[in-house]
């Protein structure tokens, strides 16, 4: 029985007897679409094959396409969140165009912006003074959100900007878009930016690196990557997020300046930055983007430059447009910040997991006002692929304002007799033969009892992230594999004072200090306990999921690839990997001595959702007395979150001195802001551990 030769069964339909052929064609494809996702998520028995399924799929969506107020969201198996796979994304025409920006480089450039519309207004332009929005060009991908009689629609990528793809399965993954909105009848278009977060853009590539896969370039490839993921489960592993700026259709919103329009988004719930400005001058717009510039790096996003828009809707729409863009916005870009260096070495380090990471040492560089005299490479595939020799004038670019990464060599430049990089096939520390698998970018060392890899695991075992274990810096952790005092984490716990004492200079005091970290550590969270394992793939945040899942040492051992791959966060390869790893030699001669020298006896669900602070938000600022990841991680450990920018969620802004523009934003949203003393008497008050 073929999909396709269904048709609707006349007795289901008869009462619906206003509807026209189409619609009882759709009316019956969303009932088989959702007699067959219970079939098959609910009773594992499956009538029909994929492909078919699909093919139903695919034409309701289309007649959705065709008639989008057909559509009623959250109910429509065609878009829902758990649905097959659809095989492709059905396109649809924007209700109005989603027009790109014309872009200017520098402040004259921006002042002939505003000669150009000051003309199109009929205005002298010597005189002429407007008031704008000033918003921060954000590097994602632009979304459309089509409603209508204030029910959400479809979410439509820009695409050409006439017609995108819709993906509202997708953006909804996003947490918190409004699906309804009250009190509105006819058409309403939300635009806004998708993008991906510079803690989870690094987030995903630390995790690429270690299992081997494909890092992301950019956090905006990484956004349009996962916006067109068929399957929205797998979007919502890569933690999205969106900022709205702005109308196209607005039946009914009586909004009469951009400023109002971005109020507007934010009483209704929209995410809407914090970082928006209205101004009454263009000069006052070049301020801005002179001020934004110089805090670029510190922003939780890649932002790429300054848009600058008129903010009387009544006067847009008499500028209007030129045949490209409006006359009335205009993205004023960053600077791209490029430097050549010479590449004078390439060392190799070996990591944890044995995996070959070669690093550039370059000519030291300024670049975005830090000195930059290394570079990742990434891999031998990227070594090959720029042809990088010693001794080459590479391009030296700051992504995101943070990683500097080498985009090219100049050729011209290259000096006579320059050999192409030869990859070793050997460990440099262990000589043992380094290798790669089919389909993996990354080589690997395969002794598995490499000195590199050992001594990189012991010091992951003790860092920050991991059991957090103060005084057993690198220095003593190489005197103590030296001396044969210790072969693996475990061994820390056997340590006598007399040995440390021998070891270290600071004698006796020191030797007590670090047993008696070495004790604490026994009783610390569970996810600790999993990070300093050093598994591939896991770090504290997978750490943490897992934990918070498992809940014991014991049920993680248990637990099957399919049970791991259920922890949010976890994909299938990951899943797989870590289930590999707990099975492996190394973990399975660790762990028990770990728990015979008395870890893991603590349970899991512990610090993350629980805690004196849940609930509340924090955000740091200025410069704290304290490190500002311990500081992080000691609201964490009391249940608090911790986020990068000031909005209406935030409870509580704690600033150390020279704060800027989040205090100022906090003071504006008058949310409490505290010092570090402030902060103590908080916790004394819910009777939270006070800060060491
Ligand atoms: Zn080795």
């Amino acid at each position: 029985m073929s999909a396709q030769s269904q048709f609707p069964d006349a007795d289901s339909v008869s009462n619906r007897t206003n509807l026209s052929a189409q619609q009882l064609r759709y009316a019956f494809l969303i009932a088989e679409l959702e007699r067959h996702n219970r079939l098959y998520h609910e009773q594992d028995a499956p009538e029909i094959a994929d492909s078919e399924y699909d093919a139903l799929a695919r034409e309701a969506r289309a007649l959705e396409a065709e008639h989008p107020d057909w559509v009623e969201l959250g109910t429509s198996p065609a878009q829902a969140v758990g649905g097959a796979p659809s095989t492709a994304f059905v396109s649809v025409d924007h209700p109005s165009p989603m027009t790109s920006l014309d872009n200017v480089f520098d402040d004259a450039e921006l002042l002939g912006f505003q000669e150009k519309l000051a003309r199109s207004l009929n205005v002298a332009p010597e005189g002429a003074q407007f008031a704008y929005a000033c918003e921060l060009k954000i590097d994602g991908l632009s979304v459309n959100l089509y409603y209508k009689g204030g029910v959400l629609q479809w979410a439509a990528t820009r695409g050409n900007g006439v017609s995108g793809e819709i993906v509202t399965a997708q953006v909804l993954t996003i947490a918190g878009l409004p699906q309804k909105l009250e009190g509105l009848t006819g058409e309403l278009e939300v635009r806004g930016e998708v993008y991906l977060s510079r803690e989870e853009f690094a987030a995903f590539n630390a995790r690429a690196e270690e299992l081997g896969s494909a890092p992301l370039k950019n956090p905006r490839n990484g956004a349009a990557g996962a916006l067109r993921q068929k399957d929205p489960e797998v979007t919502r592993m890569r933690n999205l997020s969106a900022l709205f700026y702005s109308l196209g259709k607005r039946d009914g919103v009586n909004v009469k300046t951009q400023w109002e329009a971005l109020g507007w988004l934010r009483e209704r719930g929209f995410p809407v930055s914090e970082y928006s400005r209205q101004v009454g001058s263009i000069e006052e717009a070049v301020q801005y983007h002179a001020d934004l510039l110089a805090q670029r790096s510190e922003l939780p996003f890649d932002v790429d430059g300054t848009v600058i828009k008129l903010d009387d809707l009544h006067l847009q729409a008499e500028s209007g447009f030129t045949s490209r863009a409006p006359r009335w916005a205009i993205a004023y870009k960053f600077p791209v910040e490029q430097a050549r260096a010479v590449l004078e070495s390439v060392s190799i380090n070996v990591g944890r997991t044995g995996k070959l990471a070669p690093l550039a040492h370059l000519s030291p560089r300024l670049i975005e006002g830090s000195t930059v005299s290394r570079a990742t490479l990434h891999n031998e595939d990227f070594i090959r692929n720029l042809d990088l020799r010693v001794g080459d004038t590479v391009v030296v670019h700051k992504s995101g304002g943070v990683i500097p990464e080498i985009l090219r060599v100049v050729p011209e430049l290259r000096p006579e007799g320059a050999q192409p990089f030869a990859f070793p096939e050997e460990c440099p520390v262990c000589s043992f033969p380094a290798v790669r698998e089919e389909g993996d970018a990354n080589r690997y060392c395969t002794n598995p009892d490499c000195p590199a890899k050992l001594e990189e695991a012991l010091r992951y075992f003790v860092s920050r992230g991991a059991l957090d274990i103060r005084g057993l810096g690198e220095k003593l952790i190489t005197q103590l594999l030296a001396a044969g005092l210790v072969k693996d984490a475990a061994d820390f716990y056997a340590l006598s004072a007399g040995q440390l004492a021998g070891l270290e200079r600071g004698g006796d005091k020191k030797a007590a200090n670090l047993l008696a970290q070495l004790g604490g550590s026994k009783a610390k969270p569970l996810w600790r306990l999993i990070n300093a394992l050093g598994m591939a793939g896991v770090g504290d945040r997978g750490s943490k999921a897992l934990a918070r899942t498992f809940g014991s040492l014991d049920a993680l051992l248990q637990a099957t690839p399919e049970q791991i791959e259920a922890v949010p966060g976890m994909g299938g390869v990951l899943a797989v990997s870590i289930t590999a790893e707990l099975a492996g030699d190394r973990l399975q001669s660790l762990i028990p001595r770990l728990r015979a020298a008395g870890l893991g006896e603590v349970a899991g669900e512990t610090e993350i959702r629980t805690g004196e602070l849940a609930g509340l938000n924090f955000v740091l600022t200025g410069s704290l007395t304290r490190p500002r990841d311990a500081l992080k991680a000691a609201l964490e450990a009391r249940g608090g979150r911790v986020t990068g920018s000031v909005t209406g969620k935030t409870s509580y802004l704690i600033a150390g001195e020279d704060a800027g523009s989040k205090l100022a934003r906090a003071q504006e949203l008058e949310i409490p802001v505290l010092d570090e003393a402030g902060l103590s008497a908080l916790l004394a008050e819910k009777g939270a551990v006070g800060l060491e």
